[in-house]
């Protein structure tokens, strides 16, 4: 009986410390996990403060450098049938570069120049209507180009609806928008007499592209292009000399590019009216003297240039300008340079 009491609470002994050690012997796992919480919140701490002190830096100067390289003024688009500032001055006449974003509408196979007798402004002394466009005389099927990249909004005959002063007065026609204007003004360039269109209102069209055929319809005494060039306006008020905007042509014995003469004037002593104005060469004798009959208030001026008369095809030289007003005999002399253009103010 006292061996069963002893054998008893040994076992309650042995049960109490078996207890105590579970209780204590499992604790070091948890040692290591308690620093982890601790750790982590440091460095996610840290980390955007380095971020941001790293990236403020490199992103503020390359913001300020690309504001200044691309604040070039040379990217600005050129502003076509502006008067610009000349190269050179002479005693009444100035040379300027010239820029124009057009082509001339006929081929280098072709006759590329404008017919001498019947220039913008012309009436051919009286004998017919003041011409607000110019021709180039080239047999019925030779290809038209558009002068410039632009909108097709005409492209049909002028029999039902009128195009300029009557009724099937161009005949066929194409009228085109261009995409450069003249500082706020839309361009139009118009195509007469055509044998046939090949282009459609509302067709987009670039420089060279073919839009029709040389042909004598409407009012047209023979085979020939009629182009006119307008400012601000699609109408027949509206016209600009298209000498002052097509690139001089090049003269075929040389290769080399014409030049452009813009003649303006101005008098206190006539009242100035059209004059028939010789334009002769005076460094060789090869080239006939021109005739270039001044419009005055007969066409529409260019606002860039006021001038009273264009010749778009002068041959690089010096030449001679001369006419009668009233019996009195006037006359200077200017330079022509291959493609630029020359403008002579004539006092008298
Ligand atoms: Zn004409």
């Amino acid at each position: 009986m006292y061996v069963r009491k002893i054998l008893l609470a040994l076992c309650t002994l042995c049960l109490v410390m078996f207890f105590l050690a579970a209780c204590t012997g499992a604790s070091p796992q948890d040692v290591i996990r308690d620093p982890l919480p601790i750790i982590d919140p440091t460095s996610t701490q840290l980390e955007p403060t380095t971020v941001t002190t790293i990236v403020a830096p490199t992103q503020k100067p390359t913001l300020t450098t690309t504001p200044v390289i691309s604040n070039t003024p040379t990217i600005a688009p050129l502003p076509y049938f502006q008067k610009g500032v000349p190269e050179l001055c002479d005693q009444s006449w100035c040379v300027y570069s010239f820029e124009t974003p057009f082509i001339r509408p006929i081929s280098v196979d072709y006759n590329q120049r404008v017919d001498l007798s019947y220039r913008y402004g012309s009436t051919q002394e009286g004998k017919r209507k003041v011409h607000k466009g110019v021709e180039f005389i080239n047999p019925t099927g030779t290809p038209v180009h558009a002068i410039g990249n632009g909108t097709v909004i005409v492209a049909e005959t002028d029999h039902f609806v009128r195009y300029g002063p009557v009724i099937d007065f161009y005949g066929n026609l194409v009228i085109i928008e261009h995409d450069v204007q003249d500082g706020d003004r839309p361009v139009y360039s118009l195509y007469g007499h055509l044998s046939e269109i090949m282009v459609q209102p509302g067709q987009q069209v670039k420089a060279g592209d073919l839009i029709g055929k040389v042909g004598a319809t409407g009012s047209a005494l023979g085979s020939h292009l009629h182009l006119e060039v307008r400012f601000g306006e699609n109408n027949y008020v509206s016209t600009v000399n298209p000498e002052l905007v097509l690139p001089p042509p090049n003269d075929p014995p040389t290769g080399s590019q014409t030049g452009i003469l813009v003649l303006r004037m101005q008098s206190q002593a006539y009242s100035i009216f059209s004059i028939p104005i010789w334009v002769d060469r005076i460094d060789s004798n090869d080239t006939n003297p021109v005739m270039l009959e001044s419009y005055f208030n007969k066409a529409p001026r260019s606002k860039a240039w006021d001038e009273v008369g264009v010749i778009g095809d002068l041959t690089e030289g010096n030449y001679h300008l001369s006419f009668y007003k009233n019996g009195a005999y006037f006359e200077t002399t200017f330079h022509i340079y291959s493609g630029k253009m020359t403008v002579l103010d004539f006092e008298f």
